[in-house]
């Protein structure tokens, strides 16, 4: 159980804690500016200085718009362009990539892995962050304990999407307090609580804090008792500070300042009001110019004993562990989404329905071979937008939600998957690759058998040949293609928002249906110009290789119905001559579609990791896509 014990905050009284060093952040000239226009930047943090202590629940306080987020989301690394200033952590220059290991950033929005119960969720959690080589009867009174701490035993079996606005922020906390984090900071934790929730929820943060750690939230206007319970106050106005100190210092220094706070008013209101400006600017220039003479920044003394250390190797969890834990979790959720099995398995049964009807029975018509042809792109058109769509959908940031809250009912919110992994990654509870690896890993099964109920169906209306290699060649050649469609589809959904991928999607997929089929008939060879479009679309690759699957390898002349006078294309090599597909060969196509899929993966490897961490160029990139579209939007 979580003990208080506020001297010895060098050694953290939970039951589960490992030694963790107490970590004191002081931070000196904070100035952030961002692009504004086409000239101009916008300031929106002016020098401002402070420090938060270990053992204390320090709350950053202003109007909306001041600049609190801001504050929050630089100091916990979440911002890192634009910034300059001196962060220290113990004394020491901040580093960022050490310190995040020894802090956890719980949003505003309380992004939880959807279809996992309470339970499940932080067992996951506790096998992310502590790896395999903690023992489950340990991991599982570290669970058990926190459960408890946070209220959440009730809730246990749970699933996510049930739990109350306050258990889901309970639950937001208790996942990282999982790993004994010394550092904590939270975005506006009562946003969209109800008051009882809010104090439990300040009550529980203020008791983490007592056992040693660091914790640091931005709170929008609260009740006094609430107020009452911070240990530490920061208040920004307009980007500027306008009080740091103890929170009962709060009306005293204002009493200096020449304003009294009325009896029985929350001095939690007054304090903002008069910050912003609502009794007039001079009040709030007095407070801001009195900040450093009133509210100075003293040295912390340190015992030695309390050195900024971190083991790396202690903290560092085997990327098998990460990539099996992370594997597990997938397929359960994939497991717990019944209806959406059952949609795409309904939704590739009436497909089969449709295209094999479309075709029905011409696979072995001498007369019908062109639709046959036609056959083979449908397939491929279907493999295209089926497996890409629901990913566009699934991975991208809403607009405009990035570092926000989303304004809706938390119970109807349900974050993507860029978001749920972008909250985990800077959190530091897995790298890129072991989930990477893990959602590559994880989807081959259920596009494979998907595939099969789709293929199996056509292949058998059309009446393509039964013969078991012309089987395996066109089978498995859709199934590439399927992989390759859904690697575009997690390409672009990674990068861009949900209505830009939307409209991305068909952008490119078009294209590459279109020049896939050039030339068809036509007697000359395709100029240069044309050939290398052609060939840049992977749909060439497969139409090709499903044309020679079907017409292909010696297949016999196909029998002409008696009411057709002459069947030119019963003779399948005459066929593949027409359509310019007579040299082509099985494998040399199904190696080139293997090789666009290894190569589609790896950039979409890529480009997530950019947007979960990206490198200088992509910083570039982002500010200057940001600076064209505040011209267009002023234009
Ligand atoms: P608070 O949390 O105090 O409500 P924020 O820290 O979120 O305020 O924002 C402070 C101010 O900075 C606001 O006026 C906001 O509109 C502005 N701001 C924040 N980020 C950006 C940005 N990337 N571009 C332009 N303005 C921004």
């Amino acid at each position: 159980m979580y003990k208080e014990k506020k001297n010895n905050a060098c050694i953290l009284p939970v039951g589960h804690a490992r030694r963790m060093p107490s970590v004191d952040i002081e931070f000196s000239d904070i100035t952030y500016t961002v692009p504004n226009g086409r000239k101009d930047s916008k300031i929106i943090l002016r020098g401002v200085s402070g420090q938060f202590k270990s053992g204390e629940l320090t709350g950053i306080l202003g109007p909306s718009g001041a600049g609190k987020s801001t504050l929050l989301n630089i100091l916990a690394g979440y911002k890192s362009t634009g910034i300059a200033g001196h962060i220290t952590i113990n004394g020491v220059k901040l580093n960022s990539r050490r310190f995040k290991k020894l802090s956890c950033y719980i949003m505003q929005e309380d992004l939880l892995q959807p279809k996992l119960t309470v339970l499940e969720a932080i067992n996951f959690s506790a096998d992310l962050k502590l790896g395999f080589h903690v023992d489950r009867q340990t991991k599982d009174a570290i669970v058990n304990d926190i459960l408890e701490t946070l209220r959440l035993t009730n809730a246990r079996e749970t699933t996510t999407e049930r739990l109350s606005g306050g258990e889901r922020k309970r639950l937001s906390i208790a996942l990282e307090l999982v790993n004994n984090p010394p550092v904590i900071f939270l975005d506006e934790p009562t946003t969209g609580l109800d008051d009882l929730s809010s104090i439990q929820c300040i009550e529980l943060l203020q008791r983490v804090a007592q056992s040693g750690r660091t914790v640091v939230c931005s709170i929008h206007t609260p009740s006094a008792s609430i107020f009452a319970k911070f240990h530490h106050v920061y208040v920004v106005t307009a980007g500027q500070c306008a009080y740091r100190g103890p929170t009962d210092g709060v009306l005293p220094f204002l009493q200096q300042m020449g304003i009294n706070c009325p009896i029985h008013y929350n001095p939690a209101d007054f304090v903002i009001e008069i910050s912003s400006g609502e009794y007039g600017e001079v009040y709030v220039e007095k407070m801001v110019s009195a900040v450093d003479t009133k509210c100075p920044i003293t040295p912390i003394s340190r015992s030695p004993k309390c050195q900024f250390e971190i083991d790396d190797k202690n903290i560092k969890i085997p990327w098998w562990d990460q990539f099996c834990t992370l594997l597990r979790r997938m397929m359960l959720q994939f497991y717990r989404d019944r209806s959406y099995i059952l949609l795409k398995i309904s939704l590739h049964i009436f497909l089969g329905f449709v295209i094999g009807g479309l075709f029905l029975g011409i696979g072995n018509d001498g007369s019908k071979t062109l639709f046959n042809f036609g056959f083979c792109f449908a397939c491929l058109i279907v493999f295209l937008f089926i497996p890409m769509l629901p990913v566009l959908l699934h991975y991208p940031f809403p607009l405009g939600l990035e570092s926000r809250s989303p304004v809706v009912d938390p119970q109807l919110y349900v974050p993507t998957q860029v978001q749920l992994v972008k909250r985990e990654h800077f959190n530091r509870w897995y790298s890129i690759s072991p989930y990477f690896f893990a959602l590559t890993l994880s989807t081959i099964p259920v596009q494979i058998i998907l595939s099969l109920i789709y293929l199996s169906m056509v292949y058998f209306f059309v009446g393509q040949p039964l013969e078991l290699f012309r089987i395996a060649m066109f089978f498995s050649t859709c199934i590439v293609c399927v992989f390759i469609a859904e690697s575009l589809g997690l390409a672009i959904g990674s990068t861009l928002s949900i209505v830009n991928g939307i409209f991305m999607g068909p952008v490119i997929s078009v294209p590459l249906m279109l020049v896939a089929v050039q030339g068809l008939g036509e007697q000359d060879p395709l100029p240069f110009y044309r050939l290398v479009p052609m060939y840049l679309s992977y749909i060439r690759y497969g139409l090709e290789a499903l044309c020679v699957a079907v017409f292909g390898y010696g297949r016999k002349n196909l029998p002409c119905p008696p009411e057709e006078v002459y069947c030119h294309y019963s003779i399948p090599k005459e066929m593949l001559r027409s359509i310019g597909m007579v040299e082509s060969g099985f494998w040399s196509n199904f190696l080139a579609l293997v090789v666009i899929l290894i190569i589609i993966r790896a950039i979409t490897y890529y480009l997530l990791r950019q947007r979960l961490q990206p490198n200088k160029t992509f910083q570039a990139l982002h500010l200057i896509g940001r600076l064209v579209k505040s011209h267009l939007s002023m234009d």
